[in-house]
């Protein structure tokens, strides 16, 4: 039996991962069948609380255990037996889900969803990429006669429907340990020093320590209940961080299975094709340089055969608005991002530098031909003209030379503090994808 949820947390507390320990710990007649899932959806929805994340637990009968839900239905026809199973566990189900949420937040409503199988995966690849309406999802659940249960105005089902129908093609895993409750709140203390430790020895991790910034990136900086979290390709080499992460003990942990790292949300849609909340690869030639606005933010536009679109280096993403800075009109890049609205605008997650232009600079105005002085411009593209004897020459008799330029082709990323849950760092990238 799957139990989805999601929703359930204000930007002043909680956590839907800590929701799922909760579950955990109420079916503990169940066995827990595979790792809880974290399922990172649309990242662009305007209405995500942070990282838009819902939970997936896989509950039943294991080996380990003896399978006590059995008995419920033992003095009833099998009918009755499931019905009342049905019941039992939508109770239980509610009784954690109304303890563990923030419903004093107009942003918080949530959902969850019990089922036997799992949709579609065709929810999930429209909730990673898309935007879902609610009555799809309520279409579904009531189509399939499956137990759920929507507060507030019930969006919580669309991410616990979408999560629930991932299955993964490409998959990470996640270890999340949690504070003592009287912490939560609390500044964390993370040693510094452990979490480069972590990131030189276990090899499989990815996005521990921002070398950047100077900073670790294992804790969040939200009051939730998490303490940190180590994002990894092996869940027992995650472990290993239990012993090396010093400071604060956590309360709890667990490992979860997510869809974090994988590009999941990217797709390949054309100019024509993009639209705002979405998220593509984009390849075009860069049209001017780029602009730098007050706040650090900055701007340039690309072009291809379909159109343009301006794209952005947000002051965040720090050193990596350099890389940007340094691109020149003619440079053709694959740009990875997500849409924005008004205006529209590609919001950089990583780039690939297809082609570098010569940079050609000027060295010296023409000399004239017929006295020898140095001619003088007659403006931009104007070509020159001799002041002394009127002379005139056209724009490439100039001097110039070609400069080294301070780029190379390949991948640049956002730094680590920067990135999104779901992009793929291109330490992932280079390891499991041969297509670029
Ligand atoms: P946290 O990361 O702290 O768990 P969050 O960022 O996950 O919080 P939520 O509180 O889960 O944010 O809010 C996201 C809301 O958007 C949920 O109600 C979810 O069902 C909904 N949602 C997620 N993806 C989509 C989508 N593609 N289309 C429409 N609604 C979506």
């Amino acid at each position: 039996m799957f139990i989805a949820v999601d929703d359930t947390d204000s930007r002043d507390g909680m956590c839907t991962t800590f929701l799922a320990t909760e579950l955990i710990a109420e079916f503990e007649d169940y066995d827990l069948l595979d790792h809880p899932r974290l399922v990172r959806l649309n990242p662009n929805v305007p209405w995500k609380t942070r990282g838009n994340g819902a939970i997936v637990v896989t509950l039943g009968k294991g080996e380990k255990k003896e399978r006590k839900i059995g008995e419920i239905g033992e003095e009833v026809s099998l009918f009755e037996g499931i019905s009342k199973r049905k019941e039992d566990t939508f109770q239980r189900v509610k009784k954690v889900v109304e303890e563990w949420s923030e419903f004093d937040s107009e942003k918080t409503n949530p959902g969850f969803v019990i089922a036997d199988k799992r949709p579609p995966r065709r929810f999930y690849e429209k909730a990673v990429r898309d935007v879902v309406e609610l009555d799809e999802v309520l279409d579904y659940l009531d189509k399939e006669e499956l137990s759920y249960k929507g507060y507030g105005e019930k969006r919580g089902l669309i991410g616990a429907l979408s999560a629930l129908s991932w299955t993964p093609e490409d998959r990470t895993y996640e270890l999340l340990t949690y504070r003592r409750k009287e912490k939560w709140g609390e500044h964390r203390r993370i040693p510094e020093e452990d979490v480069i430790e972590l990131d030189q020895t276990l090899k499989k991790t990815f996005d521990n320590y921002d070398h950047e910034e100077k900073k670790q990136a294992v804790a969040p900086n939200s009051p939730c209940p998490v303490l940190y979290g180590v994002r990894g390709e092996d869940p027992e080499e995650l472990e290993k961080a239990l012993n090396i992460i010093g400071g604060e003990v956590p309360e709890r942990w667990i490992t979860f299975l997510t869809n974090q790292g994988t590009d999941d949300h990217i797709q390949d849609l054309s100019l024509e094709e993009i639209k705002p909340w979405t998220s593509s690869k984009i390849t075009g030639k860069v049209r001017s340089e780029s602009d730098t606005i007050e706040g650090g933010h900055v701007f340039f536009e690309i072009e291809n055969k379909k159109g343009k679109i301006t794209a952005a280096a947000y002051e965040p993403t720090k050193g990596f608005r350099n890389v940007v800075k340094n691109l020149i009109q003619g440079d053709k890049v694959e740009l990875w991002g997500g849409i924005r609205k008004d205006p529209i605008t590609l919001n950089i997650e990583k780039m690939k530098i297809l082609q570098l232009k010569n940079k050609i600079v000027k060295v010296s105005n023409p000399k004239c031909p017929e006295c020898g002085r140095s001619m003088s411009s007659m403006g931009t593209d104007a070509g020159y003209r001799c002041k002394n004897c009127r002379t005139k020459a056209d724009e490439d008799e100039a001097k110039r030379k070609k400069v080294e330029r301070e780029l190379n082709e390949g991948w640049y990323e956002t730094p680590v503090s920067a990135r999104r849950h779901l992009s793929k760092p291109l330490a992932r990238l280079r390891d499991n994808d041969h297509s670029g």
